[in-house]
């Protein structure tokens, strides 16, 4: 599959004819979001490629390989086939043996029809909703699957596009001010928008403010786990409203390293345990439904949202009101010697409760932070999260003084 890119029918012809000519038989799924995809490859076929540059601007593009289980390849299996593939390591087949090629656009409904089923006991009854799935891959099966919940989906960006001309595909705040008026102008219940491959969404309530992606998903966990209390799987990076939603609601958080693949694969880890695992993600918009399948899926979040609204009979911003006071920081600390800060971290901190998941998070009663080196550039990340501004900011200073050489 592949998404709207305009290099995508030219890579996807590629990876076709090296793939038959390897001796596999490929169905081309066409354009559809990677959660699609995925859905797909782990019903009926024993791997997948998606043809997608996810959040990156119009001028990437890039392969996501999903393993028959139907979650992504993880980093040390890619640079293992990557190695192949520098090294030509591979077997062409024999013209008695070359794979064959069908065409499947069609599929796609079946991935619409699950999503749009799942919330089954749910009549969104006619609430006005606004898409926008910025000239995406999901143009068609976002607006689909919530007309099918009984919504009434008004578009913006609704028109598959490889050139993106109403947004960028990351969907940044700033991006989104159309929706938000649209929102505003149809008397919506709220907008949702994708990344570039719909694996993401986020949100606008209904009086078009954007919804801080942490925020989204500690309401759609309160809402899981006051069904069913269990097991939140999300990165050290999320927001600690992941933890205070689980003690409300009786579940537990379970930390991983920073990555989705990392969720999904520990989602599914713990639940081949017997342990009740009932909601994962990151706090950027990706949610991971394990009901529906182990990865992030842009309309089954969507799907949730019209779920959590209707059963709560709340507005979007009635709700974020009641979340427990929290304020995030981001910034990053040009280093050329990452190992040396975090050394010095886990020294100066080391009267406070420490978490080596990924990088180094300092956990101290109402706050916490993460230090974490970025993989390609010469910084570090520093995450920090307090009830107030005030104790965010004087935590970070405390951070940037102390860890210095
Ligand atoms: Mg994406």
């Amino acid at each position: 599959g592949r998404d709207t890119r305009t290099s995508g029918p030219a890579l996807s012809r590629a990876i076709i004819a090296g793939l038959l000519a390897t001796g596999c038989d490929v169905v081309d799924l066409g354009v559809l979001p990677t959660p699609a995809v995925q859905y797909l490859v782990r019903e009926h076929f024993d791997a997948g490629a998606v043809i997608t540059a996810s959040h990156n601007p119009p001028e990437y593009n890039g392969v996501k390989i999903i393993e028959g289980d139907g979650t992504e390849m993880d980093d040390t299996q890619t640079i293992c086939l990557e190695g192949h593939l520098f090294a030509e390591e591979f077997i062409l087949a024999g013209w008695e043996s070359m794979g064959t090629l069908s065409a499947a656009p069609e599929m796609i409904h079946e991935y619409i029809t699950a999503v749009a089923g799942y919330w089954k006991d749910i009549d969104a009854d006619g609430m006005t909703v606004v898409a926008d799935p910025g000239s995406g891959p999901a143009c068609e099966s976002t607006p689909q699957v919530l007309t099918k919940m009984g919504c009434h989906v008004v578009t913006i960006n609704g028109m598959m596009d490889g050139t993106f001309p109403g947004r960028m595909p990351e969907p940044s705040p700033e991006g989104l001010q159309p929706l938000s008026e649209l929102v505003r102008n149809t008397s919506a219940a709220f907008g949702v928008a994708h990344d570039g491959d719909a694996d993401r969404a986020v949100f606008v309530d209904e009086t078009g403010e954007y919804l801080e992606e942490n925020e989204q998903f500690a309401l759609v966990e309160r809402f899981i786990c006051s069904k069913t209390p269990g097991i939140v799987v999300t990165p050290v990076s999320t927001s600690f409203l992941a933890e205070r939603i689980a003690e409300e609601t009786g579940s537990v958080v379970d930390y991983t390293r920073v990555g989705s693949i990392s969720v999904a694969r520990r989602m599914i880890a713990l639940a081949e345990e017997g342990k009740t695992v009932v909601f994962g993600g990151e706090g950027n918009g990706g949610l991971i439904l394990p009901g529906n399948q182990h990865c992030r899926d842009g309309a089954m979040t969507a799907a949730t949202m019209v779920a959590l609204l209707k059963s709560s009979g709340k507005t979007l911003s009635e709700l974020r009101t009641t979340l427990p006071p929290h304020v995030m920081l981001k910034d990053k600390i040009h280093t050329d010697s990452p190992h040396e800060l975090l050394k010095n971290a886990k020294t100066a901190f080391s009267g406070d409760t420490l978490d080596l998941t990924d990088g180094v998070r300092i956990n101290r009663q109402g706050m916490w932070a993460l230090l974490r080196p970025s993989g390609t550039e010469p910084f570090m990340r520093l995450y920090v999260e307090a009830e107030t501004e005030k104790e965010a900011e004087a935590f970070r200073d405390e951070i940037t003084r102390v860890i210095s050489p």
